[in-house]
């Protein structure tokens, strides 16, 4: 296909254009206009290039791409090495940010609620991006972060009883441990994030709401993953996803 009518369709599916974001969606380095392979992962590193052009890839999708807001707009150092490397293997380079977070079936936390066998049952937060669900049966708070180890196969940083029974959770993909406040509000009896910062221990003890930090890289794998599986079935596409091993 055509990498003007991948970019087309992906505005259309993923609605970029209705989201307040901190970085493009979309097409971010252009690369040959004719794209049959196509390579997913979760941030656009040196390792991911590498990765990708060895394979062979017209076009790399991931959902941490470049010129995010707070970051200085010149092209130098790493970020030189890395868009040299783009433009001269002609591959394109296409993020998806809070877009991808928030779809309904392909975004990271509808596909991190299915992994962890949660039913949706509400969003909250900035642009609805977060999700809340049940858990059922109920688990207590040492199952539950040992079955959320098992899935993501990295195990979660716990802060909360571990004999506490969790049925509401309340969660959001990344670095949301600024949404805790807001979890808490909505009922939940934990949180899920990638990350975790200092104050959320305070929280997590004087609200009794659970906070689990289970990682930035490891809840944000299945989105973009499942971008490209979606793409290589509905245009024929070859599709590979690479992960990068990333403990945070
Ligand atoms: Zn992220």
């Amino acid at each position: 296909m055509l990498l003007n009518e991948l970019r087309d369709y992906n505005a259309s599916l993923l609605q970029t254009g209705s989201f307040k974001d901190y970085c493009p969606n979309g097409l971010q380095v252009e690369g040959r206009a004719e794209v049959r392979r196509i390579a997913t992962g979760v941030t656009a590193s040196q390792f991911m290039l590498d990765a990708a052009i060895a394979w062979g890839a017209d076009a790399l999708l991931v959902h941490h791409g470049y010129f995010w807001r707070s970051e200085d707009a010149t092209i130098t150092g790493i970020k030189k090495r890395r868009i040299a490397e783009l433009l001269r293997n002609d591959m394109s380079l296409l993020a998806y940010h809070l877009p991808l977070d928030a779809h309904p079936d392909l975004g990271n936390n509808a596909q991190l609620g299915k992994l962890l066998g949660l039913d949706m049952q509400g969003r909250f937060g900035e642009q609805d991006i977060a999700c809340l669900g049940a858990l059922s049966p109920s688990q207590t708070l040492a199952q539950f972060a040992a079955w959320i180890g098992g899935r993501l196969q990295r195990t979660p940083q716990v802060i909360g009883d571990s004999a506490k029974r969790i049925q509401k959770v309340a969660w959001c993909s990344g670095g949301a441990q600024g949404y805790f406040e807001t979890a808490i509000a909505q009922g939940a009896d934990a949180y899920i994030t990638g990350e975790i910062s200092e104050q959320n221990f305070h929280l997590a003890q004087e609200s009794g709401v659970a906070f689990i930090a289970a990682g930035h890289h490891a809840t944000e794998r299945h989105g973009i993953r499942a971008l490209g599986e979606h793409l290589a079935v509905r245009f024929g596409l070859e599709h590979r996803f690479f992960d990068q091993d990333n403990p945070v």
